[in-house]
């Protein structure tokens, strides 16, 4: 198929691009120069400006969100013989917390509406071993928090959420990562907030985080360190055989300012998903469904579902097109069991789960960062259009 370029080939507009500004230029410079580069004061600030955001005592800053789920998982007691319930249309790194934890996945499918897990499915889903649900925030979207908190607490589950994509979800008056026992973060590049690799846990009680703390570093007791006092030399004791997954005070350089602007970024990218809205409604596309009364959805991303039987293109020419049209998407997410590994390991079939696997075929997400111009939001629009046109 041939489609006729309306962006010049040397600005390709890269899907997910982090708008950085010169505040956090300057203080990744002044970082290098303090001759503190690993975790320290940064760091501290970050993670207390974190919690200050999300309303919360206390957070743990890590190196990712897949560091952040695996921790959790651990810190909830979850290992081998325990099931852990997550959504079908998810990043791998969901599922793959869970295997690292020595504990099993199991798949609920979706709502096709709001794209997240299912309560009916999770209910359905649950069996003698089944010990946490891991909710994920679909593009920013808050879950059904009411309905999945009802079942964990009628079962005594733990809830750890996905919030990678959540860092300003609500849902009625309460923040993403603060239902569950554990919320866990991301700050990769693509994200809301971000500090290039990078991840942040919430926990309800505050042994959960101080667990999380030594297991995040190498299982090196803090309390060692109080019981030598604070003179001289302070030894550690090792506590439990624990990770290196610490955040350092370069990525917090980042974090800090780029936290700063976490509403005017989510205020910009609100506009754009509006925008978005009204160019897109005539055509023969799915949009994502406007967010639920009573919720604050993230805007992480942009959904479209590109049906064939409706706009005589599939999917993956529609990938191409765009670009071929110099415009960087996404899929989000081909369904779990649409993979070798998991199909192999645990005997999922995509058609067992309907709804994931037929949106997972379908999705493109469009450009959606706070650093889009205008005419940026425009040359999607119309690469957009040329796409279906042809
Ligand atoms: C990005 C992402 C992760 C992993 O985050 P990292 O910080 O890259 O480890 C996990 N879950 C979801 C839903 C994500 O989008």
């Amino acid at each position: 198929m041939s489609v006729s370029p309306i962006r010049p080939k040397d600005r390709f507009l890269v899907f997910g691009a982090p708008a950085i500004e010169d505040a956090e230029i300057q203080e990744i410079v002044a970082t290098m120069k303090s001759g503190w580069l690993g975790t320290g004061p940064k760091v501290a600030e970050f993670e207390k400006g974190f919690a200050a955001y999300k309303g919360v005592q206390h957070a743990a800053a890590v190196n990712s969100c897949t560091a952040a789920l695996h921790l959790s998982l651990l810190a909830s007691g979850l290992g081998p013989g325990d099931e852990v319930i997550t959504s079908t249309l998810t990043f791998c790194a969901t599922v793959n917390a869970i295997v690292h934890a020595g504990a099993t996945p199991a798949l609920a499918d979706v709502d096709p509406a709001t794209m997240n897990i299912d309560p009916q499915e999770v209910a359905k889903r649950i069996t003698p071993r089944t010990r946490a649900i891991l909710p994920v925030h679909f593009a920013g979207r808050p879950c059904e928090m009411d309905a999945l908190m009802d079942i964990a607490r009628s079962r005594n589950l733990k809830v750890i959420e996905d919030c990678a994509h959540a860092i300003e979800t609500e849902y009625k008056g309460q923040p993403a990562g603060a239902f569950g026992d554990f919320g866990c973060f991301s700050f990769y590049v693509t994200k809301n907030v971000v500090t290039g690799e990078g991840g942040m846990v919430l926990a309800k009680r505050d042994e959960d985080i101080a667990r999380v703390k030594v297991l995040g570093l190498h299982g090196m007791s803090k309390d060692a360190w109080r019981r030598f006092g604070d003179e001289g030399y302070k030894y550690y004791q090792v506590v439990e055989c624990g990770f290196k997954y610490n955040m350092m005070d370069l990525q917090a350089s980042i974090g800090i300012h780029q936290l700063r602007r976490v509403e005017s970024y989510w205020r910009r990218r609100q506009e754009i998903w509006q925008h978005y809205n009204r160019a897109l409604g005539g055509l023969p596309l799915a949009l994502p469904a406007n967010p639920a009364a009573g919720t604050r959805h993230a805007y992480h991303l942009y959904t479209i579902l590109v049906d064939e039987e409706k706009t005589g293109i599939s999917r993956d020419a529609f990938l191409d097109a765009m670009t071929a049209n110099n415009i960087g998407v996404g899929v989000h997410y081909l369904s779990i069991p649409e993979h070798p590994y998991y199909r192999e390991r645990f005997g999922w079939t995509p058609e067992s789960f309907p709804q994931a696997c037929r949106i997972g075929r379908q999705t493109v997400s469009l450009p959606l960062s706070a650093k889009l111009i205008a005419p940026d939001v425009e040359d999607v629009i119309g690469a957009l259009k040329i796409a279906l046109e042809n």
